[in-house]
């Protein structure tokens, strides 16, 4: 948990009152059953006064949080190109099954006997994430995309280990990778050999034999994020693969990106060893807000003892034709253990299942592919406009810069504050950081030619008004609920709560 900061005043450009500032002495939002026990006081030292609540009704209540949450941008409300992280829309139906009684009061304790139908849906959905991805094993616990990177890298340093090859303490990350792998690898107890692109924006192999050949017996593998942070599928991932694996080394697939791939190619079946699962990208659970994720793991044979746990086998096969076997979870034989506690984010695994189970196997096919065309048509369109500096058939997401000529004091950041005005949420700035004034645009499957017409209007538009009227972007956005922030101080000293000062100053 932050720790809470009180704030006296809220910034003044924050539409909504506080919820203290709209309390009446008295007022009441809520009736309380009769007592069914005997009344006793609370012990007073229990009570403190200083420890205020907010009197009002419930109508204010709803209007007070709806209000706020229409402060909020969201997918739900428009279109939403965050590169990276795939901000396709969320089925409600996939709500729906969320929601049913029997997997949403499922109690995590309950015994597996009286749990088969939610271990079913957990063994049918490990199944169909191997089968997406060509992989002979899945884990659902890990919490995140980086928990199962995590996961990932430790069954790689146990395998080395394992065989008894304890000389190995680095692992290759080209520089158009997540900012998340490099952490992961150092997070492991590895160093990090960062890999060159080449002027593609693929791995530079020339750099990659020369480590291999000086480094080979040091290096414990490679993560790699495919397709790459720059939207590009590297032209030669097989001779990539090659190369580490003759060097000694595991393959790591970053597979947050899998919107681009499914049904297109499978990482296991190009020779990655271990690969990670974004369920709330790829598989449309929600995210955003610090919301549970869901980050799955998938190995070939090789991994496949390490694996966290628990995962969900069939523990006793069925007799009759028509009848279900017995499920259960089981630890793998060198587990690396459990990455937390029981078994993964529950409701994403449900969500996950139901978008795989409506769209089945050619669904998911042409989702990636409308993503990956929703993508190149918008490149298509702005090539003109904005610098491209990798003019090639991107995946699912593709990088420009937000730099303009004729236009020398226009920044990313100001085209992104200025699309705000537009209805858009902005596209990622800054990043991948080996492009300058990046700006990375992955639009998803799920939006329409007319909602991707309408942001490339939006985006010549602000071209044209960057040369003609440049202060418009500088001081954008004007019509969000707040100016421009301050970001660095709103992501350090973030205010999570509002409350009036209390009289020594002091926090709740
Ligand atoms: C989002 C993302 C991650 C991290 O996933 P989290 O669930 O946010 O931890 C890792 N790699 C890539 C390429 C991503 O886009």
């Amino acid at each position: 948990m932050t720790t809470a900061t009180i704030v006296e005043k809220q910034p003044e450009d924050v539409l909504e009152p506080l919820i203290y500032d709209i309390s009446v002495p008295g007022r009441l939002g809520v009736n309380l059953p009769e007592l069914d026990v005997p009344e006793a006081d609370l012990p007073d030292d229990l009570l403190r006064d200083d420890l205020k609540l907010p009197e009002v009704s419930e109508l204010q209540v709803v209007r007070h949080f709806l209000k706020l949450s229409q402060l909020n941008y969201s997918i739900d409300k428009g279109f939403y190109p965050l590169g990276s992280c795939t901000m396709k829309y969320n089925p409600k139906l996939n709500e729906d099954m969320a929601r049913l009684p029997g997997f949403a009061f499922q109690h995590p304790l309950a015994d597996e006997a009286g749990s088969q139908g939610a271990l079913a849906l957990m063994y049918q959905l490990q199944n169909w994430l191997a089968e997406i991805s060509g992989f002979d094993g899945v884990s659902l616990t890990p919490a995140a995309g980086a928990q199962g990177e995590f996961a990932g890298i430790l069954m790689i340093r146990n395998y080395h280990l394992d065989r008894g090859d304890t000389e190995r303490t680095k692992i290759l990350v080209p520089n158009s990778a997540h900012g998340t792998n490099p952490a992961t690898v150092t997070m492991a107890g590895y160093s990090v050999i960062e890999l060159p692109s080449d002027d593609r924006g693929d791995v530079d192999l020339d750099a990659l034999r020369k480590v291999c050949k000086e480094q080979g017996p040091q290096i414990a593998g490679m993560m790699i994020t495919v397709p790459s942070t720059l939207g590009l599928f590297d032209a030669h991932i097989l001779e990539v693969i090659e190369i580490v694996h003759a060097a000694g080394g595991l393959m790591y697939m970053d597979g947050a990106n899998m919107n681009a791939l499914m049904g297109q190619v499978k990482p296991g079946e190009l020779g990655f060893d271990v690969m990670h699962y974004n369920l709330h990208k790829t598989f449309s659970t929600p995210h955003g807000g610090g919301g549970p994720g869901s980050g799955p793991v998938g190995v070939n044979e090789k991994l496949k003892p390490f694996l966290p746990g628990p995962i969900v086998d069939i523990v006793e096969e069925s007799t009759e034709e028509d009848e279900a076997p017995l499920y259960g979870f089981v630890m793998p034989e060198k587990s690396i253990g459990r990455m937390k506690a029981f078994h993964g984010n529950f409701g994403m695994h449900v969500r996950a299942y139901a978008y795989i189970r409506v769209y089945g196997g050619e669904g998911l096919r042409d989702v990636s592919r409308h993503a990956v065309l929703n993508a190149n048509y918008i490149r298509a369109h702005l090539m003109d406009t904005y610098k491209v500096p990798y003019p090639r058939y991107c995946g699912h997401e593709f990088v420009m810069e937000g730099h303009l000529e004729g236009a020398d004091d226009i920044h990313a950041l100001d085209i992104s504050k200025r699309l705000m005005d537009y209805g858009y949420h902005p596209p990622t700035n800054y990043f991948p950081l080996i492009v300058p004034e990046a700006l990375l645009i992955e639009p998803t499957e799920t939006e329409t030619k007319e909602v991707l017409d309408e942001f490339i209007d939006a985006m010549k538009k602000i071209a044209e008004e960057a040369r003609t009227n440049p202060d418009l972007l500088h001081n954008a956005p004007h019509t969000a609920p707040v100016k421009r922030l301050d970001e660095v101080k709103a992501a350090k000293d973030l205010v999570l709560c509002c409350a009036p000062a209390l009289p020594d100053g002091g926090a709740l």
